[in-house]
């Protein structure tokens, strides 16, 4: 992964990825607080992924148990040990890292607009009190 901020390349460890649920990690060498972002097959492929992986621990489990509860705990802790490595090379290898302000600011263009126009109104009702 390279830093957006100081081009420093850094690993996505495991550590890394399990302290950033939500995406959120910082630069080890410049401490720029970052955002993965997804290119476009990302969510297509976990999909799909998450499907066949879930399916085939669903089989397999009802194959093997016969209960309903062991075959979705089995499918469940199965599909995640799969799942998470496979979301863990996506986001290293081909996801997009931004800075979280610019992020932010983006995020925020979309829908920032009825907010100064309330902002503006409460503003000027507290300047006449
Ligand atoms: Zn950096």
């Amino acid at each position: 992964m390279k830093c957006p901020e100081c081009k420093d390349r850094f690993a996505l460890t495991w550590l890394r990825y399990a302290k950033a649920p939500l995406g959120r990690i910082s630069c080890p060498s410049c401490g720029a607080r970052l955002v993965l972002k997804h290119r476009w097959f990302y969510w297509p492929a976990m999909l799909l992924g998450c499907a066949l992986v879930c399916t085939a621990f669903l089989a397999l489990g009802d194959r093997l148990t016969g209960s309903i509860v062991v075959t979705v705990l089995g499918a469940t802790l199965g599909g995640l040990s799969l799942v998470l490595p496979a979301d863990k090379y996506l986001e290293a290898h081909f996801s997009v890292l931004a800075p979280v302000s610019k992020a932010k600011a983006t995020a925020l263009a979309d829908e920032a607009a009825p907010v100064p126009a309330g902002a503006a109104v409460l503003e000027t009702e507290t300047e006449q009190d």
